[in-house]
């Protein structure tokens, strides 16, 4: 029997979709009562994200967040039909990086490393914790 055949890296990319469904599900939602969890959670990881005023390198959430971003930029072309939560500037900042060969700020390091080795990233919205 196959029953336990769920591998490590399989379960990983499925989590990682579900949470790129929910930043997207988030990123449309216009209910604040919004039942769902995962919806409340995402609304948290954005509000965040546009008020943080750490450089995004240096804060795990918005490195999360990006890098969950750049996985979502990989299956979708950017234009305005893109809903998806700073789809654009994400597009916009990983064509500069690309365009400029030599990363030089840590920032562009990040998304080189990022866009090379996705494991590099630690899907860790579950213990996440948000400031206010
Ligand atoms: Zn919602
Ligand atoms: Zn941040
Ligand atoms: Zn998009």
């Amino acid at each position: 029997m196959e029953a336990e055949t769920s591998n490590a890296s399989n379960d990983r990319e499925e989590r990682i979709k579900r949470v790129i469904k929910a930043l997207f599900h988030a990123s449309n939602c216009k209910d604040v009562d919004c039942p769902r969890l995962s919806c409340y959670k995402m609304k948290r990881v954005m509000a965040h994200f546009r008020r943080c005023k750490k450089p995004k390198y240096e804060c795990a959430i918005c490195k999360q967040t990006i890098g969950l971003l750049i996985v979502h930029c990989k299956s979708c072309i950017g234009d305005d039909s893109c809903t998806m939560f700073k789809c654009r500037s994400i597009h916009d900042w990983l064509r500069r990086v690309r365009e400029r060969q030599a990363a030089k700020s840590q920032l562009d390091t990040f998304a080189v490393d990022v866009q090379q080795n996705v494991d590099l990233l630690q899907f860790d919205f579950d213990s996440l914790h948000i400031e206010e």
